[in-house]
């Protein structure tokens, strides 16, 4: 049976009556730029987050970009960030200007490992990002007393993560402001690119909000450059369809990834990721485990963006990742690697002074990891299709 990675249409197809209706709200407006729906929206998204100020704009990757030209980070700076990341997540603080110095992950939550952090900090050094990677919080208070600590800011990647708490607080309310992005593959996916900067900060917001015209403030004075980081009322009002389902969605992608564990976890050779054992040792030593199945924080409400496995390299260094993943395409399974080169390895950054540095546990991931289909909408006979198929590929292992 068939089961792609993500199925936009499934979600999309029963609200469509509702989308037509708000497109007709926008298209008899005649405003199609920013206006009363993007702010509505903002008022919205800005509850759920937790913060009082939210400005809709044109990317995930803008809010980022926006976070830092707010923060006036810029030449000589420098902004710590995972290497296990989406790339957008380094590359907007290249093109503010700083240079990105690229830090390791925990091995079984998959984000900004704090251990090891502070002998990255220098003077120059002016803010974190953490990624709250795959719809799990990072360690956001051992981050923010670093922070505290070194007087840095905190800018939340949070692009993967609308909807989940740390400690019972919604990500994007917790670091100095952050981003959000409604890519169509996140969990509040839009009908092409948007996303969000929010801040508890008012003053950072007033200047963000002429950023995103410019650095207009008044009407054509600019004693700022900003750009063009608008939202568009279309998505704004397609969106606002969608958001009072989140909490649903997210739900249903919980549900799909405590079904996985509890079936797979049967299986020989796979285990639950030792959540204690965070930043100890990167796979069990029972020589026998193949698979570990990612396992959420008990303080954490993960909103599950990908259910990503990790496959042991075999004793004579095959990629039995790569084995998997084919195995699986090949029974017309979807599944990708999210993501398969660290950033600190990107052909771009090889001229870093710091590309040589070697960052064990995202270089290991990148070998390691196998997102498989958790869409909110994926049905039981799907997924068990998809629990057989990864059955069959161990009982051949074996
Ligand atoms: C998707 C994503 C972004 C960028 O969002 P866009 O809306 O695609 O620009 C940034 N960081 C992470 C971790 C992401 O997954």
């Amino acid at each position: 049976m068939p089961v792609p990675l993500l199925d936009v249409n499934a979600q999309n197809a029963p609200l469509a009556a509702e989308f037509k209706a708000a497109f007709a709200r926008v298209f008899e407006s005649g405003r199609y730029i920013l206006g009363d729906e993007v702010t509505a929206f903002e008022a919205e998204v800005a509850a759920l987050m937790g913060t009082p100020h939210a400005l809709g704009v044109s990317s995930g990757t803008d809010a980022l970009l926006l976070s830092l030209m707010a923060l006036d980070i810029g030449p000589r700076d420098e902004v710590i960030v995972p290497s296990f990341s989406f790339f957008a997540s380094a590359g907007v603080i290249s093109r503010s200007g700083a240079t990105p110095v690229f830090a390791d992950v925990c091995p079984y939550c998959f984000n900004l490992q704090p251990d090891d952090l502070e002998a990255l900090i220098t003077p120059r050094t002016k803010a974190l990002m953490p990624v709250h990677l795959f719809g799990q919080a990072a360690e956001m208070d051992e981050l923010q007393a670093i922070a505290q600590a070194h007087n840095l800011f905190v800018i939340e990647d949070a692009a993967q993560s609308l909807g989940a708490r740390y400690r019972g607080q919604p990500l994007g309310s917790l670091g100095t402001c952050a981003a959000t992005s409604f890519y169509p593959s996140k969990n509040l996916g839009g009908f092409g690119d948007s996303g969000l900067f929010c801040t508890s900060d008012t003053a950072l917001y007033e200047k963000a909000r002429a950023l995103r015209v410019h650095g207009m403030q008044p009407r054509y004075h600019h004693s700022m450059i900003g750009g063009n980081f608008r939202m568009d009322p279309v998505q704004a009002a397609l969106l606002r369809v969608k958001l009072p389902y989140l909490a649903k969605y997210n739900a249903q992608r919980a549900a799909h990834a405590a079904y996985y564990n509890t079936e797979l976890a049967q299986l020989p050779g796979v285990a639950l990721t030792d959540k204690d054992a965070c930043g100890a040792a990167a796979w069990p030593a029972e020589p026998a485990t193949h698979l570990l199945l990612p396992v959420a924080y008990s303080f954490n409400d993960h909103i599950w963006n990908q259910y990503t496995i990790r496959v042991r390299k075999a004793a004579d260094g095959t990629n039995c990742r790569d084995a998997l993943h084919a195995h699986l395409k090949s029974l017309e399974i979807g599944c990708d690697i999210y993501y398969p080169i660290p950033l600190h390895r990107q052909r771009c950054y090889a001229t870093l002074p710091d590309s040589a540095r070697a960052l064990p546990i995202s270089e290991q991931l990148a070998d390691e990891v196998l997102s498989l289909p958790v869409y909110p909408e994926l049905s039981r006979t799907q997924q068990d299709a998809v629990i057989a198929a990864i059955a069959a590929f161990l009982e051949n292992k074996a």
